[in-house]
């Protein structure tokens, strides 16, 4: 029994030992973008595999081909230009992740309203970003009439403006500004057709060489890990949260990377890992258009052929075969209509977006109109209501006055030798003393008033239920009033005067042009009878 015990345990241990351990570098520190690598090692599919897996994070400085083509890894996680890589570095593409490249560039929508806004605009990009180069190229913008900087790696660059735009990743940059609150736009390549490949997993010449059945085995566990994680989203961002935070990311960045990678990834539509030679060749063809590899077909070895499908076994029946093709038919069917609906839903969101620019519009368009009505009635300089205002509300205030029947006074106020004013110490201290008035003027109106500007340096009062003897008592205060200011305009103290007339309804006219007159007419005998005085309209004067 006890040697049953200890066999068992020997037994044991050697199949501990018979983990062969392998080493993952990443492209990137510890997050969502990883996540079918944590989910193979938490599920144990890499154990079940007989692979003891260890994931190594990457800094800024890593060249990742470069540590598994010296050894030091013996897989890594690599981008579409491992195609370039590969002229000099032996490297196998193992299987695709991301089946869309996460690279965009990403602009601030003040600034980058459209993508040739770019022109003279400062723009971080990182190091490897062919395929916006690319894209520039093809929108007809050359860099050099960009101001390029080197990439900081730093958000808050582009949310404080120093800079206008920078390339970023899809899955994750565009969290950070928003919820810095900042409005942005994401270009991708994917608007002229340039479609890269995102994350792909590869390894050496080497290693498939002397260990084609480690590669097989490594490359189907992490598969089977990544279909895990993209149906289990949430488990996979709690074990990151636990195990991996390494950046300390929270919950909502980690749920909206996921959500994100899965447009790219694109589980329902492809089956993960999923290569076609095609795209590689159309990303082969865009780095020779940029000159930086020279045209022609892909090589043979570049892709891994291992995984291609096994010649059908003999056992299979027609029926068999006839239930696979009804299966792949309705499967076909099935995509298709997840493709359509999903098209549907992103047509309907864009339709949305719409409605709501349309909205915005609309209030930007009402509020510029109500703008514009009360500049059509104000006077500038002085802010009170202008000549247009009072030809217009004068007629309906006196039609009211005698529906209702209560007095209208109308007073007319002029500044006294105003061109001396101008002449001796300047336009601006005449438009200074213009001011002074209206607010004294302003001041001593009840509500209901209208204080007009009704030209240069001439301004009407119209005073409902008031009459002309209570208009002049008035007048005379603010003529008083004018007279004991001092303006300050420099270094110079004016000081100036007023001369008014008064006018009102019923005793001196019916309709506002009459009173308008009459009211010009006692201004004018103000003004003959020395200035800074007040009168009001005497009919008997009318001759003079
Ligand atoms: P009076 O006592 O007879 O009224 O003499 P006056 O010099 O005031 O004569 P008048 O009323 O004819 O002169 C008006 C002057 O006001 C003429 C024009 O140059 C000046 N003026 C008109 N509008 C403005 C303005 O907006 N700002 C300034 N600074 N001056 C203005
Ligand atoms: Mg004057
Ligand atoms: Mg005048």
């Amino acid at each position: 029994m006890l040697r049953a015990l200890v066999l068992l345990l020997v037994l044991a241990s050697g199949a501990a030992q018979a983990l062969d351990s392998v080493t993952l570098q990443l492209k990137w520190r510890h997050q969502f973008q990883f996540a079918g690598y944590y989910a193979a090692l938490e599920k144990g599919y890499y154990r079940d595999a007989g692979l003891d897996v260890k994931l190594i994070e990457a800094t800024p400085a890593t060249n990742v081909v470069e540590e598994v083509v010296a050894g030091r890894a013996h897989y890594g996680v690599g981008t579409s230009e491992l195609l370039l890589a590969r002229h000099q570095s032996p490297v196998v593409a193992l299987a695709v992740i991301f089946q869309h490249s996460p690279l965009i560039l990403l602009a601030r929508e003040d600034k980058i309203g459209n993508l040739h806004r770019l022109a003279e605009q400062k723009v971080m990009l990182e190091a490897h970003a062919e395929e916006l180069l690319a894209y520039l190229r093809k929108e007809g913008l050359r860099p050099e009439s960009m101001r390029i900087l080197p990439h900081s790696q730093n958000i808050s660059d582009l949310i404080d403006g120093n800079i206008a735009a920078m390339s970023a990743y899809s899955t994750t940059e565009p969290y950070f500004v928003r919820r810095a609150g900042l409005r942005t736009i994401e270009f991708s390549p994917r608007a002229v057709g340039i479609d890269f490949y995102g994350d792909n997993l590869f390894t050496s010449q080497q290693e498939l060489s002397k260990h084609p059945e480690r590669v097989r085995a490594f490359r189907a566990a992490s598969l089977r890990g990544w279909e895990y994680a993209m149906k289990h989203p949430d488990e996979i961002i709690a074990l990151i949260l636990a195990r991996y935070n390494t950046q300390g990311l929270e919950r909502g960045m980690l749920a909206f990377e996921a959500g994100r990678t899965e447009q790219l990834i694109q589980p329902q539509l492809v089956e993960v890992g999923y290569m076609n030679p095609g795209r590689w060749q159309h990303i082969a063809n865009t780095y020779a258009e940029l000159e930086m590899q020279p045209a022609g077909k892909l090589p043979d070895d570049f892709l891994y052929s291992g995984a291609a499908p096994q010649p059908l076994p003999t056992w299979l029946t027609p029926t068999a075969i006839f239930a696979a093709l009804t299966i792949l038919a309705l499967s076909f069917l099935v995509q298709r209509n997840i493709r359509l609906s999903r098209q549907l839903k992103l047509e309907i969101a864009a339709e949305e977006d719409a409605n709501r620019k349309l909205a915005r519009q609309l209030q930007e368009i009402q509020e510029l109109q109500s703008r514009l009505q009360e500049q059509a009635i104000r006077d500038a300089l002085t802010g009170l209501f202008n000549r247009r205002y009072l030809d217009e509300t004068l007629p309906r205030e006196l039609s009211r006055a005698k529906r209702d029947g209560y007095p209208l006074a109308l007073i007319m106020v002029d500044i006294d030798h105003f061109k001396q004013i101008n002449d001796t110490y300047g336009h601006s201290a005449g438009d200074e003393v213009i001011r002074s008035l209206s607010t004294i003027l302003r001041q001593g109106a009840r509500e209901g008033d209208i204080v007009c500007r009704y030209g240069g340096e001439e301004f009407i009062i119209a005073l409902p239920r008031m009459n002309v003897e209570a208009a002049l008592v008035r007048a005379e205060k603010w003529r008083t009033e004018v007279e004991a200011i001092l303006v300050r305009h420099g270094h110079f103290d004016i000081r100036f005067t007023i001369s008014a007339g008064a006018s009102g309804y019923p005793d001196h006219g019916t309709e506002h042009e009459n009173l308008i007159e009459c009211a010009d007419l006692a201004l004018y005998i103000s003004k003959k009878d020395g200035r800074n005085r007040v009168t009001h309209f005497n009919p008997s004067a009318e001759s003079i």
